[in-house]
Protein backbone atom coordinates (compact mmCIF):
# COMPACT_ATOMS: atom_id res chain seq x y z
CA UNK A 1 0.00 0.00 0.00
CA UNK A 2 2.00 3.03 -1.06
CA UNK A 3 -1.05 6.06 -1.37
CA UNK A 4 -2.76 5.74 1.53
CA UNK A 5 -6.47 7.52 1.26
CA UNK A 6 -7.22 10.59 4.10
CA UNK A 7 -9.11 8.10 6.08
CA UNK A 8 -6.18 5.82 6.10
CA UNK A 9 -4.08 8.41 7.65
CA UNK A 10 -6.30 9.29 10.06
CA UNK A 11 -6.29 5.58 11.44
CA UNK A 12 -2.65 5.89 11.12
CA UNK A 13 -3.26 8.23 13.99
CA UNK A 14 -5.31 6.52 15.59
CA UNK A 15 -3.19 3.93 16.65
CA UNK A 16 -0.55 6.47 18.44
CA UNK A 17 -0.38 7.78 21.81
CA UNK A 18 2.19 11.03 21.94
CA UNK A 19 2.62 12.46 25.61
CA UNK A 20 0.97 15.64 24.41
CA UNK A 21 -0.56 18.47 26.35
CA UNK A 22 -2.32 21.21 25.70
CA UNK A 23 -4.20 24.69 27.42
CA UNK A 24 -2.57 22.75 30.59
CA UNK A 25 -3.75 19.38 30.02
CA UNK A 26 -3.29 16.48 28.71
CA UNK A 27 -4.76 15.40 25.33
CA UNK A 28 -5.73 11.89 24.54
CA UNK A 29 -7.33 11.70 21.40
CA UNK A 30 -6.35 14.08 17.99
CA UNK A 31 -8.64 12.44 15.54
CA UNK A 32 -12.30 13.18 16.67
CA UNK A 33 -10.93 15.74 19.19
CA UNK A 34 -12.25 19.05 18.16
CA UNK A 35 -9.42 20.95 19.17
CA UNK A 36 -7.63 19.22 16.20
CA UNK A 37 -9.68 19.17 13.67
CA UNK A 38 -8.77 21.81 11.95
CA UNK A 39 -5.39 20.72 12.04
CA UNK A 40 -6.58 17.55 10.22
CA UNK A 41 -8.64 19.49 7.78
CA UNK A 42 -5.24 20.64 6.60
CA UNK A 43 -2.62 17.95 7.15
CA UNK A 44 -4.76 15.42 5.18
CA UNK A 45 -5.17 17.20 2.52
CA UNK A 46 -2.21 15.64 0.56
CA UNK A 47 -3.80 12.42 1.05
CA UNK A 48 -7.05 13.81 -0.80
CA UNK A 49 -5.04 14.85 -3.35
CA UNK A 50 -3.83 11.95 -4.20
CA UNK A 51 -7.22 10.13 -4.91
CA UNK A 52 -8.83 13.48 -6.33
CA UNK A 53 -9.67 13.44 -9.86
CA UNK A 54 -8.72 17.14 -10.76
CA UNK A 55 -5.37 16.41 -8.67
CA UNK A 56 -4.49 12.66 -8.49
CA UNK A 57 -2.21 12.97 -12.19
CA UNK A 58 -0.22 15.46 -10.76
CA UNK A 59 -0.02 14.26 -7.05
CA UNK A 60 1.27 10.92 -7.75
CA UNK A 61 4.83 9.90 -9.03
CA UNK A 62 6.82 6.50 -9.42
CA UNK A 63 9.54 6.63 -7.28
CA UNK A 64 12.66 5.56 -8.23
CA UNK A 65 13.63 4.11 -4.71
CA UNK A 66 10.51 1.56 -4.31
CA UNK A 67 9.57 1.10 -8.01
CA UNK A 68 5.75 2.17 -7.39
CA UNK A 69 3.86 5.03 -7.64
CA UNK A 70 3.97 7.12 -4.37
CA UNK A 71 2.19 10.56 -3.13
CA UNK A 72 4.43 13.42 -4.88
CA UNK A 73 4.74 14.40 -1.29
CA UNK A 74 6.79 11.20 -0.29
CA UNK A 75 8.79 11.71 -3.46
CA UNK A 76 12.51 12.73 -3.57
CA UNK A 77 12.79 14.86 -6.37
CA UNK A 78 15.18 13.30 -9.52
CA UNK A 79 15.47 16.23 -11.76
CA UNK A 80 13.84 20.17 -12.25
CA UNK A 81 10.60 18.53 -13.70
CA UNK A 82 9.60 16.46 -10.42
CA UNK A 83 10.68 19.67 -8.55
CA UNK A 84 8.34 22.21 -11.12
CA UNK A 85 5.62 20.01 -10.46
CA UNK A 86 5.75 19.75 -7.26
CA UNK A 87 5.74 23.95 -7.38
CA UNK A 88 2.42 23.54 -9.38
CA UNK A 89 0.86 21.45 -6.75
CA UNK A 90 2.37 23.25 -3.61
CA UNK A 91 0.49 26.69 -5.33
CA UNK A 92 -2.66 25.27 -6.02
CA UNK A 93 -3.26 23.31 -2.64
CA UNK A 94 -1.82 26.35 -0.55
CA UNK A 95 -4.38 28.68 -2.28
CA UNK A 96 -6.62 26.06 -0.64
CA UNK A 97 -5.05 25.28 2.93
CA UNK A 98 -2.01 27.33 3.36
CA UNK A 99 0.38 24.56 4.94
CA UNK A 100 1.04 21.78 3.96
CA UNK A 101 3.46 20.76 6.11
CA UNK A 102 4.38 17.45 4.37
CA UNK A 103 7.84 19.11 2.66
CA UNK A 104 8.87 18.67 6.32
CA UNK A 105 9.18 14.89 4.89
CA UNK A 106 10.98 16.15 1.21
CA UNK A 107 13.41 18.94 2.16
CA UNK A 108 15.12 17.66 5.22
CA UNK A 109 14.78 13.70 3.65
CA UNK A 110 17.05 15.28 0.68
CA UNK A 111 19.61 17.26 2.76
CA UNK A 112 19.66 13.73 4.73
CA UNK A 113 20.30 12.15 1.66
CA UNK A 114 22.88 14.35 0.36
CA UNK A 115 24.96 14.79 3.52
CA UNK A 116 25.08 11.53 4.76
CA UNK A 117 26.37 10.35 1.27
CA UNK A 118 29.02 12.58 1.72
CA UNK A 119 29.90 11.73 5.29
CA UNK A 120 30.70 8.32 3.92
CA UNK A 121 31.96 9.09 1.34
CA UNK A 122 34.75 11.48 3.68
CA UNK A 123 34.79 9.28 7.16
CA UNK A 124 33.82 5.54 5.84
CA UNK A 125 30.45 6.03 8.39
CA UNK A 126 27.30 3.62 7.30
CA UNK A 127 24.82 6.25 7.47
CA UNK A 128 23.65 6.77 3.95
CA UNK A 129 21.44 3.52 3.95
CA UNK A 130 20.05 4.32 7.21
CA UNK A 131 18.32 7.33 5.18
CA UNK A 132 17.36 5.37 1.94
CA UNK A 133 15.81 2.71 4.29
CA UNK A 134 14.04 5.54 5.73
CA UNK A 135 12.64 7.46 2.65
CA UNK A 136 11.81 3.66 1.53
CA UNK A 137 9.65 3.06 4.61
CA UNK A 138 7.87 6.66 3.94
CA UNK A 139 6.93 6.09 0.21
CA UNK A 140 5.40 2.30 0.96
CA UNK A 141 4.08 3.59 4.22
CA UNK A 142 2.93 7.07 3.30
CA UNK A 143 4.13 8.53 6.28
CA UNK A 144 3.32 11.87 7.61
CA UNK A 145 6.55 13.61 8.54
CA UNK A 146 7.71 16.58 10.97
CA UNK A 147 11.04 18.29 11.38
CA UNK A 148 12.31 19.45 14.28
CA UNK A 149 15.37 21.61 13.29
CA UNK A 150 14.89 24.41 15.70
CA UNK A 151 16.35 23.87 19.14
CA UNK A 152 15.08 26.48 21.61
CA UNK A 153 19.01 28.18 21.94
CA UNK A 154 18.69 29.82 25.27
CA UNK A 155 21.23 32.63 24.64
CA UNK A 156 21.84 33.05 21.06
CA UNK A 157 25.26 34.89 21.37
CA UNK A 158 27.07 31.76 22.16
CA UNK A 159 26.94 27.96 20.75
CA UNK A 160 25.49 24.89 22.95
CA UNK A 161 28.45 24.53 24.97
CA UNK A 162 28.45 27.88 26.70
CA UNK A 163 24.69 27.66 27.69
CA UNK A 164 24.26 27.51 31.37
CA UNK A 165 22.02 24.68 30.54
CA UNK A 166 23.00 21.82 27.89
CA UNK A 167 19.97 20.69 27.10
CA UNK A 168 18.82 24.36 25.39
CA UNK A 169 20.32 22.12 22.38
CA UNK A 170 18.75 18.91 21.41
CA UNK A 171 22.63 16.42 22.26
CA UNK A 172 23.72 12.72 23.45
CA UNK A 173 23.80 11.94 26.59
CA UNK A 174 24.54 7.91 26.06
CA UNK A 175 26.13 6.15 23.33
CA UNK A 176 24.86 2.55 23.61
CA UNK A 177 25.93 -0.88 21.68
CA UNK A 178 22.27 -0.89 20.47
CA UNK A 179 21.14 3.08 19.85
CA UNK A 180 21.73 6.51 21.51
CA UNK A 181 20.01 8.43 24.34
CA UNK A 182 19.11 12.03 23.51
CA UNK A 183 17.79 14.91 25.23
CA UNK A 184 16.86 18.73 25.28
CA UNK A 185 14.32 20.35 22.64
CA UNK A 186 13.16 21.90 19.89
CA UNK A 187 11.10 25.17 19.45
CA UNK A 188 8.05 25.83 17.05
CA UNK A 189 7.54 22.70 15.91
CA UNK A 190 4.52 22.96 13.55
CA UNK A 191 1.86 20.08 13.12
CA UNK A 192 3.93 17.19 15.58
CA UNK A 193 1.04 15.37 16.70
CA UNK A 194 -0.68 15.07 13.45
CA UNK A 195 2.66 13.01 12.47
CA UNK A 196 3.57 9.80 12.32
CA UNK A 197 7.35 10.17 12.67
CA UNK A 198 9.60 13.13 13.32
CA UNK A 199 13.17 13.84 11.74
CA UNK A 200 15.48 15.79 14.22
CA UNK A 201 18.44 17.71 12.68
CA UNK A 202 20.61 20.00 13.98
CA UNK A 203 20.08 23.73 13.60
CA UNK A 204 23.23 25.21 12.97
CA UNK A 205 26.54 24.08 12.34
CA UNK A 206 28.84 23.03 14.86
CA UNK A 207 32.21 22.52 15.94
CA UNK A 208 34.91 20.01 16.44
CA UNK A 209 34.64 20.07 20.11
CA UNK A 210 30.30 20.19 20.25
CA UNK A 211 30.05 16.71 19.26
CA UNK A 212 27.32 15.68 20.98
CA UNK A 213 25.22 17.98 19.54
CA UNK A 214 25.68 16.70 16.10
CA UNK A 215 22.60 14.50 16.04
CA UNK A 216 20.21 13.31 14.09
CA UNK A 217 17.63 10.81 13.41
CA UNK A 218 14.16 10.12 13.02
CA UNK A 219 11.39 8.28 15.24
CA UNK A 220 7.90 8.18 16.27
CA UNK A 221 5.92 10.89 17.02
CA UNK A 222 4.80 8.75 20.26
CA UNK A 223 8.40 7.44 21.45
CA UNK A 224 8.70 7.37 25.07
CA UNK A 225 10.55 9.95 27.09
CA UNK A 226 9.04 12.45 24.17
CA UNK A 227 6.74 15.53 25.55
CA UNK A 228 5.06 17.87 23.61
CA UNK A 229 3.51 20.91 24.74
CA UNK A 230 0.83 22.57 22.21
CA UNK A 231 -0.51 25.64 21.07
CA UNK A 232 -3.67 25.33 19.71
CA UNK A 233 -4.81 26.86 16.43
CA UNK A 234 -6.58 30.50 16.25
CA UNK A 235 -10.14 28.57 15.50
CA UNK A 236 -13.41 29.87 16.75
CA UNK A 237 -14.35 28.19 20.03
CA UNK A 238 -17.51 28.08 18.48
CA UNK A 239 -19.07 26.90 15.44
CA UNK A 240 -19.49 29.92 12.71
CA UNK A 241 -20.45 30.29 8.88
CA UNK A 242 -19.50 33.70 8.13
CA UNK A 243 -16.75 34.56 10.72
CA UNK A 244 -13.22 33.51 10.99
CA UNK A 245 -13.89 31.50 7.21
CA UNK A 246 -9.93 31.03 7.39
CA UNK A 247 -9.74 29.65 10.30
CA UNK A 248 -12.39 27.83 11.57
CA UNK A 249 -11.28 25.80 8.09
CA UNK A 250 -7.39 25.39 8.67
CA UNK A 251 -4.78 26.12 10.99
CA UNK A 252 -1.41 24.28 13.09
CA UNK A 253 -0.93 23.36 15.80
CA UNK A 254 2.70 24.65 16.93
CA UNK A 255 4.54 22.95 19.55
CA UNK A 256 7.51 22.58 21.63
CA UNK A 257 9.09 19.31 21.66
CA UNK A 258 10.56 17.64 25.16
CA UNK A 259 13.29 15.08 24.59
CA UNK A 260 13.83 13.24 27.87
CA UNK A 261 16.56 10.25 27.72
CA UNK A 262 14.66 9.58 24.68
CA UNK A 263 16.53 6.01 23.28
CA UNK A 264 17.24 5.77 19.13
CA UNK A 265 18.09 2.83 17.91
CA UNK A 266 21.37 3.06 15.49
CA UNK A 267 19.53 2.18 12.54
CA UNK A 268 17.46 5.35 13.42
CA UNK A 269 21.06 7.53 13.64
CA UNK A 270 21.89 9.79 10.22
CA UNK A 271 24.83 11.87 12.27
CA UNK A 272 26.13 10.91 15.87
CA UNK A 273 29.50 13.15 16.35
CA UNK A 274 30.30 14.44 12.68
CA UNK A 275 30.13 17.78 13.39
CA UNK A 276 32.04 19.18 9.84
CA UNK A 277 28.90 17.32 8.59
CA UNK A 278 26.17 19.46 10.81
CA UNK A 279 26.25 22.33 8.16
CA UNK A 280 25.84 20.80 5.13
CA UNK A 281 22.96 19.12 6.64
CA UNK A 282 21.11 21.73 7.98
CA UNK A 283 22.53 24.35 4.72
CA UNK A 284 21.24 21.86 2.66
CA UNK A 285 17.54 21.66 4.45
CA UNK A 286 17.13 25.24 5.23
CA UNK A 287 17.71 26.40 1.08
CA UNK A 288 15.29 23.15 -0.08
CA UNK A 289 12.84 24.17 2.57
CA UNK A 290 13.02 28.02 0.90
CA UNK A 291 12.45 26.40 -2.05
CA UNK A 292 9.48 25.04 -1.41
CA UNK A 293 8.11 27.95 0.68
CA UNK A 294 8.43 30.21 -2.54
CA UNK A 295 5.54 28.03 -4.23
CA UNK A 296 3.31 27.25 -0.99
CA UNK A 297 3.60 31.50 -0.56
CA UNK A 298 2.58 32.00 -3.69
CA UNK A 299 -0.54 30.18 -2.90
CA UNK A 300 -1.22 32.44 -0.53
CA UNK A 301 -0.84 35.42 -2.50
CA UNK A 302 -3.31 34.14 -4.71
CA UNK A 303 -5.64 34.32 -1.68
CA UNK A 304 -4.51 37.92 -0.96
CA UNK A 305 -4.54 39.12 -4.34
CA UNK A 306 -8.94 37.38 -5.09
CA UNK A 307 -9.74 38.72 -1.80
CA UNK A 308 -8.50 42.32 -2.68
CA UNK A 309 -10.28 42.43 -6.34
CA UNK A 310 -13.29 40.71 -4.57
CA UNK A 311 -13.80 43.53 -2.15
CA UNK A 312 -13.00 45.76 -4.91
CA UNK A 313 -15.72 44.77 -7.04
CA UNK A 314 -18.14 44.83 -4.06
CA UNK A 315 -17.29 48.19 -3.29
CA UNK A 316 -17.75 49.25 -6.99
CA UNK A 317 -13.81 50.56 -6.90
CA UNK A 318 -12.24 47.75 -8.73
CA UNK A 319 -11.76 50.10 -11.81
CA UNK A 320 -9.60 52.99 -9.62
CA UNK A 321 -6.20 53.75 -11.16
CA UNK A 322 -4.98 53.14 -7.67
CA UNK A 323 -6.36 50.00 -6.74
CA UNK A 324 -5.62 48.43 -9.97
CA UNK A 325 -1.89 50.36 -9.16
CA UNK A 326 -2.28 48.00 -5.98
CA UNK A 327 -3.63 45.12 -7.63
CA UNK A 328 -0.61 44.93 -10.08
CA UNK A 329 1.70 45.16 -7.21
CA UNK A 330 -0.25 42.43 -4.86
CA UNK A 331 0.41 40.01 -7.94
CA UNK A 332 4.27 40.78 -8.55
CA UNK A 333 4.83 40.19 -4.80
CA UNK A 334 3.19 36.61 -4.97
CA UNK A 335 4.73 35.89 -8.45
CA UNK A 336 8.15 36.30 -6.96
CA UNK A 337 8.24 33.85 -5.08
CA UNK A 338 6.74 31.43 -7.65
CA UNK A 339 9.17 32.32 -10.57
CA UNK A 340 12.13 31.72 -8.18
CA UNK A 341 10.87 27.91 -7.30
CA UNK A 342 10.57 27.03 -10.70
CA UNK A 343 14.05 29.01 -11.44
CA UNK A 344 15.72 26.93 -8.37
CA UNK A 345 14.78 23.74 -9.78
CA UNK A 346 15.58 24.64 -13.62
CA UNK A 347 18.98 25.94 -12.39
CA UNK A 348 19.47 23.04 -9.72
CA UNK A 349 21.65 20.38 -9.78
CA UNK A 350 21.74 16.55 -9.77
CA UNK A 351 23.44 15.04 -6.57
CA UNK A 352 24.63 11.18 -6.72
CA UNK A 353 22.76 10.65 -3.74
CA UNK A 354 19.89 10.29 -5.79
CA UNK A 355 18.27 13.91 -5.38
CA UNK A 356 17.74 17.43 -8.01
CA UNK A 357 18.61 19.47 -5.50
CA UNK A 358 17.51 23.10 -6.32
CA UNK A 359 19.42 26.46 -6.93
CA UNK A 360 20.02 27.95 -3.21
CA UNK A 361 20.45 31.52 -4.00
CA UNK A 362 16.97 31.58 -6.59
CA UNK A 363 15.24 29.87 -3.46
CA UNK A 364 16.99 31.93 -0.95
CA UNK A 365 16.20 35.25 -3.26
CA UNK A 366 12.64 33.76 -3.61
CA UNK A 367 11.75 33.00 0.07
CA UNK A 368 13.06 36.28 1.40
CA UNK A 369 11.54 38.31 -1.16
CA UNK A 370 8.19 36.84 -1.05
CA UNK A 371 7.91 37.13 2.54
CA UNK A 372 9.53 40.73 3.23
CA UNK A 373 6.51 41.61 0.96
CA UNK A 374 3.81 39.60 3.48
CA UNK A 375 3.08 42.96 5.63
CA UNK A 376 2.66 45.13 2.44
CA UNK A 377 0.08 42.56 1.45
CA UNK A 378 -1.76 43.10 4.52
CA UNK A 379 -1.52 46.91 4.02
CA UNK A 380 -3.09 46.52 0.21
CA UNK A 381 -5.40 44.76 1.56
CA UNK A 382 -6.40 46.75 4.52
CA UNK A 383 -6.23 49.90 1.98
CA UNK A 384 -8.21 48.48 -0.63
CA UNK A 385 -10.98 47.32 1.90
CA UNK A 386 -11.91 50.06 3.69
CA UNK A 387 -11.90 50.26 7.55
CA UNK A 388 -15.04 48.03 7.45
CA UNK A 389 -12.14 45.15 7.29
CA UNK A 390 -11.53 45.47 11.03
CA UNK A 391 -15.54 47.22 12.46
CA UNK A 392 -18.14 45.33 10.80
CA UNK A 393 -20.10 44.03 12.93
CA UNK A 394 -20.25 40.00 13.65
CA UNK A 395 -22.39 37.27 12.53
CA UNK A 396 -23.92 36.83 15.66
CA UNK A 397 -25.62 40.31 14.93
CA UNK A 398 -26.19 39.22 11.29
CA UNK A 399 -28.36 36.59 12.98
CA UNK A 400 -30.41 38.81 14.96
CA UNK A 401 -33.56 39.78 12.72
CA UNK A 402 -33.82 43.05 14.51
CA UNK A 403 -30.26 44.11 13.69
CA UNK A 404 -30.11 42.47 10.07
CA UNK A 405 -32.23 44.68 8.92
CA UNK A 406 -29.89 47.52 9.89
CA UNK A 407 -27.11 45.51 8.41
CA UNK A 408 -28.61 44.86 5.48
CA UNK A 409 -29.40 48.66 4.76
CA UNK A 410 -26.25 49.84 5.82
CA UNK A 411 -23.41 47.46 4.96
CA UNK A 412 -24.47 47.02 1.29
CA UNK A 413 -21.76 47.86 -1.43
CA UNK A 414 -22.30 47.84 -5.25
CA UNK A 415 -25.83 47.50 -6.87
CA UNK A 416 -26.37 43.98 -7.08
CA UNK A 417 -24.09 42.76 -4.72
CA UNK A 418 -26.13 40.75 -2.25
CA UNK A 419 -24.89 42.22 1.14
CA UNK A 420 -24.60 38.93 2.72
CA UNK A 421 -21.78 38.35 0.54
CA UNK A 422 -19.79 41.50 0.78
CA UNK A 423 -20.21 40.71 4.72
CA UNK A 424 -18.86 37.39 4.19
CA UNK A 425 -15.69 38.75 2.20
CA UNK A 426 -15.34 41.28 4.87
CA UNK A 427 -15.16 38.65 7.58
CA UNK A 428 -12.37 36.99 5.00
CA UNK A 429 -9.92 39.62 4.93
CA UNK A 430 -10.57 40.86 8.80
CA UNK A 431 -9.89 36.88 9.48
CA UNK A 432 -6.79 37.11 6.58
CA UNK A 433 -5.02 40.22 8.13
CA UNK A 434 -6.26 40.87 11.74
CA UNK A 435 -7.07 37.92 13.61
CA UNK A 436 -5.20 35.62 15.58
CA UNK A 437 -4.78 33.69 12.59
CA UNK A 438 -3.50 36.77 11.11
CA UNK A 439 -0.65 36.90 13.26
CA UNK A 440 0.38 33.42 13.11
CA UNK A 441 0.79 33.75 9.67
CA UNK A 442 2.71 37.16 8.96
CA UNK A 443 4.85 35.05 12.19
CA UNK A 444 4.71 32.02 9.53
CA UNK A 445 6.20 34.00 6.64
CA UNK A 446 8.96 36.12 8.45
CA UNK A 447 10.22 33.25 10.53
CA UNK A 448 9.44 29.60 9.00
CA UNK A 449 11.75 27.78 6.87
CA UNK A 450 14.42 30.62 8.86
CA UNK A 451 14.81 33.91 9.56
CA UNK A 452 15.37 36.90 6.98
CA UNK A 453 18.88 37.02 8.28
CA UNK A 454 19.63 33.30 7.42
CA UNK A 455 18.66 34.06 3.96
CA UNK A 456 20.49 36.97 3.25
CA UNK A 457 23.47 35.27 4.65
CA UNK A 458 22.94 32.51 2.26
CA UNK A 459 22.41 34.84 -0.37
CA UNK A 460 25.61 36.75 0.13
CA UNK A 461 27.53 33.33 0.45
CA UNK A 462 25.94 32.16 -2.82
CA UNK A 463 26.24 34.86 -5.04
CA UNK A 464 29.24 35.31 -7.63
CA UNK A 465 30.15 39.10 -6.20
CA UNK A 466 33.82 38.53 -7.19
CA UNK A 467 32.25 38.31 -11.29
CA UNK A 468 29.99 41.24 -10.80
CA UNK A 469 32.90 43.35 -9.31
CA UNK A 470 34.85 42.15 -12.73
CA UNK A 471 31.68 42.88 -14.98
CA UNK A 472 32.07 46.75 -13.19
CA UNK A 473 35.78 46.74 -13.65
CA UNK A 474 35.41 46.15 -17.57
CA UNK A 475 32.88 48.97 -17.53
CA UNK A 476 34.62 51.32 -15.90
CA UNK A 477 38.17 50.15 -18.04
CA UNK A 478 40.03 49.40 -15.12
CA UNK A 479 43.10 46.91 -15.34
CA UNK A 480 45.08 45.70 -12.50
C1 LIG B 1 4.87 29.44 12.35
C2 LIG B 1 6.22 28.81 12.43
C3 LIG B 1 6.38 27.47 12.15
C4 LIG B 1 7.63 26.86 12.29
N1 LIG B 1 7.75 25.52 12.06
C5 LIG B 1 8.92 24.89 12.34
C6 LIG B 1 9.03 23.47 12.28
O1 LIG B 1 8.07 22.78 11.93
N2 LIG B 1 10.21 22.90 12.63
C7 LIG B 1 11.27 23.63 13.03
O2 LIG B 1 12.32 23.06 13.33
N3 LIG B 1 11.21 24.98 13.10
C8 LIG B 1 10.06 25.62 12.76
N4 LIG B 1 9.97 26.99 12.85
C9 LIG B 1 11.12 27.69 13.41
C10 LIG B 1 11.87 28.54 12.44
O3 LIG B 1 12.66 27.77 11.61
C11 LIG B 1 12.65 29.52 13.35
O4 LIG B 1 11.70 30.35 13.99
C12 LIG B 1 13.64 30.36 12.56
O5 LIG B 1 14.70 29.56 12.12
C13 LIG B 1 14.21 31.50 13.42
O6 LIG B 1 14.76 30.99 14.61
P1 LIG B 1 14.27 31.55 16.02
O7 LIG B 1 12.80 31.54 16.04
O8 LIG B 1 14.97 30.78 17.07
O9 LIG B 1 14.72 33.05 16.01
P2 LIG B 1 16.14 33.64 16.38
O10 LIG B 1 17.19 32.84 15.68
O11 LIG B 1 16.23 33.80 17.84
O12 LIG B 1 16.10 35.04 15.68
C14 LIG B 1 15.60 36.24 16.28
C15 LIG B 1 16.51 37.39 15.83
O13 LIG B 1 17.79 37.24 16.44
C16 LIG B 1 18.81 37.27 15.44
N5 LIG B 1 19.89 36.38 15.86
C17 LIG B 1 19.79 35.06 16.20
N6 LIG B 1 21.01 34.58 16.54
C18 LIG B 1 21.87 35.59 16.41
C19 LIG B 1 23.30 35.73 16.64
N7 LIG B 1 24.03 34.71 17.04
N8 LIG B 1 23.85 36.93 16.40
C20 LIG B 1 23.11 37.97 15.97
N9 LIG B 1 21.77 37.91 15.76
C21 LIG B 1 21.17 36.74 15.98
C22 LIG B 1 18.10 36.77 14.17
O14 LIG B 1 18.79 37.17 12.98
C23 LIG B 1 16.74 37.42 14.31
O15 LIG B 1 16.76 38.74 13.85
C24 LIG B 1 8.74 27.63 12.69
C25 LIG B 1 8.59 28.99 12.95
C26 LIG B 1 7.35 29.58 12.82
C27 LIG B 1 7.20 31.04 13.13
Amino acid sequence: MAIKTKEEYFESLKKQKPEAYMLGERVDQIVGNPQFDVQLNLTSLTYAAAHDPETKELARIKSSFIDEEVNLWAHIPQSPEDLIRRARLHRKLSAEKVCLLRCMFVDPASALLVSTYEMDKKLGTNYYKNVVNFVKRVQKEDLMVGGAVTDVRGDRSVGPMEQEDPDLYVHVVERRDDGIVVSGAKANITGAVACNELIVVPCRALRREEKDYAVAFVIPVDTKGIKYILRPTAAPREPREIDHPVSRKIGHIESMAIFENVFVPWDRVFMCGETAFSGLMVGTFASTHRCSKCACTAGHMDMFVGAAALMAQYNGVERAPHIREMLTEMIMNGEIGYHAAIASAVEGSYHPAGVWVPNFLAANVGKYMSCHTVGEQYVMLQDISGGIAVTAPTERDWKNPELRKYMEKFLRGKKGVKTENRLKAIKLIEDMTASEYAGWYIGLCINAAGSPQAERVEIERTYDLKKAIAIAKKWADIED
